[in-house]
């Protein structure tokens, strides 16, 4: 039977600011079934695309990537912020509501013509991901798909990723 990944996010109002709805998805990661669920779907699709990676970015891009790549039984590379990483890395800016963020990848995180899966838990604007996606390219990983728990329709992230394919196991507007 299947799980409607819905049931296992708590919407959140005025978090972290007044007038945004968070979609928290810590309900699905307790949830052993749930979690399960969520990480399979995933699996499967990354297997139809023959993943031979995962990259995701910090934090919750691990939550959803790291079992995924237990599961294939291949790597992970997680892109971090600024000052965490404690080698060579490559870096990618991306824009948010004020200002800018950096996201970082060790250099030999991902090796050339690697097939790479990017997962993040959530698609809003698109620029975390989209910034994820520059890093493997930049390390000549070829970027198969991308996978989320949530996409927020409304933001149109979809827009700043055209051409990638996408996995959303739950969409809100
Ligand atoms: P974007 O870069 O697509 O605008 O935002 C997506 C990033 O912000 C993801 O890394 C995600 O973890 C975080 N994020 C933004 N809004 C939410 C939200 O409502 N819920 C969760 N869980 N993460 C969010």
């Amino acid at each position: 039977m299947s799980l409607d990944f819905k049931d296992y996010i708590a919407s959140v109002p005025d978090f972290p600011e007044p007038g945004v709805i968070f979609r928290d998805i810590s309900p699905l990661m307790a949830d052993g079934k749930a979690y399960a669920a969520a990480t399979d779907a995933i699996v499967q699709y990354a297997q139809d695309k023959g993943v031979e990676m995962i990259a995701g970015p910090e934090a919750r891009g691990f939550i959803v990537g790291c079992p995924v790549a237990y599961k294939l039984g291949v790597g992970f590379a997680p892109a971090r912020k600024k000052g965490k990483l404690p080698r060579e890395t490559v870096s990618a800016s991306y824009g948010l509501e004020y200002g800018e963020s950096t996201l970082y990848l060790h250099k030999d995180a991902i090796k050339p013509g690697q097939r790479v899966l990017v997962c993040d838990d959530l698609l809003a604007t698109g620029g975390t991901i989209a910034a994820t996606i520059e890093l493997v390219e930049r390390l000549g990983g070829i970027v198969v798909g991308t996978a989320f728990i949530v996409e927020l329709t409304d933001l149109h992230g979809r827009d700043k990723i055209k051409g990638y394919d996408i996995l959303a196991l739950t969409e809100y507007a």
